[in-house]
């Protein structure tokens, strides 16, 4: 019996070629079905790769490789050393589903012309409660907060909102996962920020030589990063999405920095 697909992963299937990329992984047209890696295991010995059915896969990209909880399925750290062999599309299905919910429909309604993007500023104004006063943001600060919160370092689905003169992420950047509307782990961030620009400024006068040492023990802190900080815990000050504000900081100071010294 011929499954009956929806009409979003029809679409997907049609694209051309022996093989098809979703963020992470790759699916491969393996008659009469298909087979799912990840994109790091396509040239692994496919008997080493542990079989998930596409029903478990859900609750393996639950957590990384250091069995933390991942809150943003499309962040990078998929864990790897695995296979699925769905023999049918609609077992494909369940198993897309399971590792990107909702991508594969958010793709087509981008390709059908169907998506609604909602701006950050659209969508900070309709918040309330703790979330309220993040509308306050200004564009410098909400700019810093998105390049942040939202690089291909932390998150791999394509930015189709912007904010400020910001442009959206390109084909190709990050993956075809489309992020029609700011998620809850930017809107936390930005929370606290914006709460960290209460705090007062301090005056830290360091030597150039000095901010290079910072930038390399952020540089460091983002390739090391500390097992026991969530992803999700934006009062930890190793939080990811934290440390990347900071480099951001530090890598415009530098560059303030070298500007005068070029024009002298
Ligand atoms: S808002 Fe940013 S971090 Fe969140 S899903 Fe979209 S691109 Fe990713």
């Amino acid at each position: 019996m011929t499954p009956i697909l929806s009409p979003a992963l029809t679409g997907w299937l049609s694209q051309p070629g022996e093989s098809l990329r979703l963020a992470e992984i790759v699916i491969r047209r393996r008659p009469p079905g298909f087979l799912l890696c990840h994109h790091e295991d396509v040239r692994a010995t496919e008997e080493l790769l542990l079989v998930l059915e596409p029903e478990a896969l859900r609750e393996w990209s639950q957590t990384d490789a250091r069995g933390m909880f991942r809150p943003n399925r499309t962040a990078p750290g998929l864990r790897r050393g695995w296979k699925c062999l769905p023999l049918t599309g609609a077992a494909l299905e369940v198993a897309l589903d399971g590792l990107y919910p909702g991508a594969i429909a958010d793709w087509y309604s981008v390709q059908s012309k169907t998506a609604t993007v909602t701006s950050f500023r659209e969508f900070v104004g309709r918040q309330t409660g703790i979330y309220r006063r993040v509308s306050e943001l200004d564009d410098a600060h909400a700019l810093r907060i998105v390049q942040a919160g939202c690089e291909s370092g932390v998150c791999l689905r394509r930015r189709l909102w912007t904010v400020a003169d910001l442009p959206t992420d390109g084909i190709g950047e990050k993956s075809e996962v489309p992020c029609l509307e700011p998620c809850a782990l930017l809107l936390e961030f930005a929370r606290r920020v914006q709460a960290l620009g209460k705090d007062p400024e301090v005056d830290l006068p360091l030597r150039t030589g000095e901010i290079d040492t910072l930038r390399a023990c952020v540089d460091h802190a983002l390739t090391q990063p500390d097992a026991a900080v969530r992803e999700g815990d934006m009062a930890a000050p190793l939080n990811p999405r934290r440390l990347r504000l900071v480099r951001n900081r530090l890598a415009e100071i530098a560059r303030a920095e070298e500007n005068p010294r070029k024009e002298s």
